[in-house]
């Protein structure tokens, strides 16, 4: 198929259909009037707007979302903002007829998905540039600047770059994903024009890349002196001093160069399609995992926390499993983990081996040294040997535990694990496995995680299979 006629074909994925703008625009509607009915008990309200994509029409099929901004009054302390938002948010989405959801990491939020349609309540500062007290009192700027530069017509160009990152899992900067946000898509489109042009010059970049369409800095120098540790540098229009593709991590750029020269060269649909239709199955992962080596935590979080928190707890956890793992002997290929965002949570390793053998070499001082006798004497006792090869005695240590699920376990009901306080109790009445069949129980049950599972031991982008 030609460039061409895969971006018009693919036009119609990521394009809303009338029905669902017509939900949109009837939720949001009721979810505006509702929050400036329920805000007037609130003091310290200035103001209500509806952001994001469906405020500049970039959002896409099937993501239908109405962001409803609370404006408050920066007299207000940030505690209490924090406290009316969950307060008033809550009231809003129960008074639409859903289940409200906190989902905050630095700043509270509400959602809840009414006819589905997600609705976020989200607070900001009445601020102005660039007095900024929280994280979201850019935002009003950010949707007045891309509505008034984005031209007719280059909103599909986003909507097909926004499809073009999620079928290729790279779009989004919550804390799961530490992709591309919405707000950076536009600006990719307004700084090349459109899709085809943001994925071709995306195909040429080479770090530090630097985007300042506003051209606040004369120099890239000065830029990359300031952003010091950015591959991508997207001055933010409406504050010179902010990286809009701060939360870009490594992975997920490389990703999304990688896709975009693969696509170029031979685009597809597929891009834009994130997962295969066809259905996962338990035999797939004993098929796909034979012959490899993991070891596994599984387990319950027994409280409600915002997803950005969760999957925050959950990477640093990860680390601080991977280096003990490292630390016991054992090889950690690549780790993965995953969640429900509710109850269940595992991480998972990829490893050289599950258990180390049973004894290990110890060697002892050379013979002509003073404290040689007491080795000597110590590992007769003890170990196997001790015998002497050239200078030096030497003993077979036996492990009393060599398996890595075990050991792991050891470590982290001795604290000398890094688990993050969130989730240590969980972790601790959890499972640690190395028996992949017992994981494969459970996913049985849970569609989701079987995916996960499968899409973990393919060990490669979606866009990359076959
Ligand atoms: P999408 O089509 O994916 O919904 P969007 O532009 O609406 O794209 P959202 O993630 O829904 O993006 O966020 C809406 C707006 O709220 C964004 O433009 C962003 O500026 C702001 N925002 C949301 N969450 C945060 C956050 N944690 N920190 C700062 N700003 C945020
Ligand atoms: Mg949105």
């Amino acid at each position: 198929m030609k460039i061409e006629e895969v971006v018009r074909r693919a036009l119609r994925i990521v394009k809303p259909t009338s029905g669902e703008r017509e939900k949109l625009r009837r939720v949001a509607e009721r979810a505006l009037n509702l929050a400036k009915s329920t805000s007037s008990r609130f003091d310290g309200v200035t103001g209500i707007s509806i952001e994001g994509s469906a405020a500049k029409d970039t959002w896409i099929r099937g993501r239908a979302e109405a962001d409803i901004f609370i404006h408050f009054d920066p007299k207000i302390p940030k505690e209490e903002l924090e406290k009316r938002i969950v307060e008033l948010g809550s009231d809003v989405i129960r008074r639409l007829g859903g289940a409200p959801r906190l989902m905050y990491a630095d700043h509270p939020y509400v959602e809840g998905l009414i006819d589905g349609v997600t609705v976020d309540i989200v607070a900001c500062y009445d601020v102005e540039p660039p007095n900024w007290i929280s994280a979201t009192d850019r935002t009003p700027y950010h949707t007045r600047y891309v509505i008034e530069n984005l031209k007719k017509g280059q909103e599909d160009e986003v909507r097909l770059l926004k499809g073009f990152m999620i079928g290729c899992g790279v779009y989004g900067a919550e804390i799961k994903v530490r992709g591309f946000s919405g707000y950076l898509t536009e600006l990719l489109v307004l700084a090349y024009g459109s899709f085809l042009e943001v994925l071709k010059a995306a195909a040429t970049w080479r770090p530090p890349t630097i985007i300042d369409i506003k051209q606040y800095y004369s120099s890239p120098e000065e830029v990359g002196e300031l952003f010091r540790d950015s591959r991508l540098i997207v001055i933010d229009p409406v504050d010179r001093a902010r990286n809009v593709a701060a939360a870009v991590s490594k992975t997920r750029l490389s990703e999304f160069l990688l896709a975009s020269k693969i696509f170029l060269k031979k685009p597809s649909l597929k891009f834009f399609e994130k997962e295969e239709k066809e259905k996962v199955r338990a035999s797939d992962v004993r098929k796909l995992s034979r012959e490899r080596h993991f070891i596994y935590l599984f387990f319950k979080i027994l409280e409600e926390k915002p997803p950005d928190v969760l999957w925050g707890e959950l990477r640093h956890s990860g680390e601080g499993v991977k280096r003990a793992l490292e630390r016991l002997g054992f090889k950690v290929y690549r780790s993965g983990s995953w969640t429900d965002e509710r109850r269940y949570c595992l991480l998972i390793f990829e490893v050289d081996r599950t258990s180390l053998p049973r004894y290990a070499l110890h060697r002892g001082p050379p013979l002509y040294l003073r404290n040689a006798e007491e080795f000597v004497e110590l590992w007769t006792r003890r170990g196997i040997g001790p015998w002497i090869d050239g200078d030096r005695a030497y003993v077979l240590r036996a492990r009393d535990e060599t398996r890595a699920n075990k050991l792991l376990k050891n470590g982290i009901e001795q604290n000398e694990v890094a688990i993050s306080r969130g989730l240590v109790d969980y972790v601790k009445s959890g499972k640690i496995g190395d028996d992949l069949e017992q994981l494969i129980k459970i996913a049985k049950k849970n569609d989701g995680l079987l995916k996960f599972l499968v899409g973990f031991l393919e060990a490669r982008p979606s866009f990359l299979r076959r």
